[in-house]
């Protein structure tokens, strides 16, 4: 149930991340992991796994494999979800930012888009099927208002 998703939410990330969305492969969440969350919560922009590795090894002794590894597993959990932007960089966000926007396909800008037109439809499909849903994605592409032709 949320209603502004494209709003940052304040919120205790450790707290309400305590129930794993997905208990079998990750009961226990790594150091790693939780550095790897907490950079992303602080953040609060989409990041490569060159940006968290970059933020992270500024305060830890943590190596590029062990972030992508964290990536990995976070992602199979459920806590996090990753896009691939225009330039085919893999950015990472965490699942509980439901948030969507327009892409422009010459300028490469994004911007949000301060609903979700698919959130009720998400409740729906896991209320009628056995299907444990942790996040969808939705994108949408073409020309912002600065690239698209100057109108006849
Ligand atoms: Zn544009
Ligand atoms: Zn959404």
């Amino acid at each position: 149930m949320q209603e502004a998703c494209c709003e940052f939410s304040q919120f205790n990330f450790k707290k309400m991340l305590k129930p794993t969305p997905s208990d079998d492969c990750l009961t226990r969440r790594t150091n790693a992991q939780e550095t790897v969350l907490a950079a992303l919560q602080n953040h609060r922009q989409p990041m490569s796994a060159q940006g968290l590795y970059r933020e992270i090894k500024a305060k830890h002794s943590v190596g590029l494999t062990t972030v992508y590894r964290s990536l990995n597993a976070l992602q199979k959990s459920g806590h996090i979800q990753h896009r691939i932007n225009l330039e085919g960089t893999t950015l990472y966000s965490l699942t509980n930012h439901d948030r969507h926007c327009m892409t422009c396909l010459l300028c490469g800008q994004s911007f949000p888009i301060n609903v979700c037109p698919v959130a009720e439809l998400g409740e729906q499909l896991q209320d009628s099927s056995k299907f444990k849903i942790f996040y969808h994605t939705l994108e949408f592409f073409g020309r912002c208002g600065a690239c698209a032709p100057a109108p006849v």
